[in-house]
């Protein structure tokens, strides 16, 4: 069976990075991955600012314990001053260009303002209170570098340098199926021996995530040409992920169909929960058969698809891991199987302390979305006593640590 590690890198050294490129407005690139580096259009500042709300001088033009001006004009944000003449200042207000000849702003509450006259406490330093243009970036700067993924902070500093679009990867288009003759959908009427389908709509969303194309390629019966029919129609999109159906079960035919219509790279994996996780070809698209219990077909998701997703669009796929203390022991006789455990953070004296969830059950998908983060235990190991450090990795990028423990367990 192939390690998480070596089956993650197969599929990374399978899946060909070269995705076609399109321009979008900056104002929806947001989750995108950049394909070229966007250049500043202008620096920022733009040009030399005020601050403050204040007055615009000379610095030479007050003594050591500064004087009086004549105030010769008011300049606003959007303005275009004129020149400061000599011996004057000008009031200013933040975000308006500072006029040529001033040096210096002096912020309004150290000014007494007397009738079409300031008067000034003190000299200023030369460059108090003005944003000089271009210390954050400056005119024809790379902004950001090819395979970055664009955060909603990144299209606030492209909009600064006046970039309006930007070339990024196309969002490859992935297809979801779920698999089972036991399925229907929320909202249905409960049935005997029929369940609710999950899968589909949290990898639906999860690719959506991604900043992926996801297209509801529905609900499959355990039939084997229904699923052929349904497969062969999904193969036209980049890639395609099924949910069941890849394990040794009778009514498992997903494996077959990709025997017969394309071919599996790998199938199993040592991790828990996840297993049976199949990765191959389907025509010309990427193929993933993520297995059917809810919390193996999540943590498989995210462990081997979004990594394969990302670096399709040009990304570089990292987990995040970071070291935490458990919060209470968890002992396993088996170690065969990199394991997953669901565990919920706290920030607790200064320490994250992660704790094992106690519905562990790779179906047990309520359990799972009251954690907060999986506590990875490597292959190999036995598990850890309350207290030791843990290696963590969040399930989300939305976790929040500091929450009460009253909510879920
Ligand atoms: P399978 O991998 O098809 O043998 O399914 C394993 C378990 O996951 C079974 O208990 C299935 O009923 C359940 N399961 C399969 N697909 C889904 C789904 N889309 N949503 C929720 N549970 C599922
Ligand atoms: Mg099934």
């Amino acid at each position: 069976m192939l390690a998480v590690e070596d089956a993650r890198n197969r599929v990374l050294q399978e899946i060909v990075s070269s995705p076609e490129s399109e321009t979008v407005p900056t104002a929806d690139a947001a989750g995108r991955y950049l394909t070229e580096a966007p250049l500043a259009r202008v620096g920022s500042p733009a040009f030399d600012n005020s601050a403050m709300d204040g007055y615009a001088l000379r610095a030479t033009d007050l003594g050591d314990d500064g004087g009086e001006l004549p105030v010769a004009f008011t300049v606003a944000a959007g303005d275009d001053p004129q020149a400061l003449p000599p011996g004057a200042c000008a009031r200013i207000m933040t975000g308006a260009a500072i006029p040529s000849g001033a040096d210096s702003v002096v912020m309004q509450e150290k000014v007494t303002a007397l009738e079409g006259r300031a008067r000034f406490g003190e000299r200023p330093a030369v460059g108090s209170n003005i944003r000089g243009s271009g210390e954050d970036v400056h005119p024809n700067a790379r902004l950001a570098e090819p395979g970055e993924r664009i955060s909603p902070i990144t299209v606030s500093a492209l909009a600064t340098a006046g970039v309006g679009t930007v070339r990024v990867a196309r969002r490859p288009c992935v297809a979801v199926l779920s698999t089972g003759s036991e399925l229907s959908d929320p909202g249905e009427p409960p049935a005997p021996g029929m369940i609710y389908d999950s899968n589909r709509f949290a990898l639906l969303a999860m690719l959506r995530q991604i900043g992926v194309e996801a297209v509801d390629g529905g609900r499959v019966p355990d039939d084997l040409d229904l699923l052929r029919a349904s497969m062969d129609s999904a193969a036209q999109y980049d890639a395609v992920i099924t949910s069941g159906g890849v394990s040794v079960g009778e009514f498992d035919h997903v494996k077959r169909i990709l025997e017969e219509k394309g071919e599996i790279g790998f199938w199993k994996v040592a991790i828990k929960p996840g297993k049976p996780f199949a990765f191959g070809r389907l025509g010309g698209a990427y193929f993933f058969g993520l297995p059917g219990n809810p919390v193996s077909s999540l943590v498989t998701f995210q462990q081997f698809v979004r990594p394969a997703l990302i670096h399709w669009m040009g990304g570089t796929p990292v987990s995040v891991r970071v070291s935490a203390m458990a919060g209470s022991e968890y002992q396993r006789p088996h170690t065969s199987r990199t394991e997953f455990l669901r565990a919920r953070l706290q920030w607790d004296g200064g320490r994250l302390v992660a704790s094992p969830l106690t519905r562990q059950g790779s179906g047990m998908i309520w359990g799972m979305s009251r954690a907060h983060a999986y506590i990875v235990v490597e292959a190999g190991d036995h598990g850890f006593q309350a207290g030791d450090p843990v290696v963590v990795e969040p399930i989300s990028d939305w976790c929040s640590f500091g929450e009460p423990q009253s909510r879920g367990e």
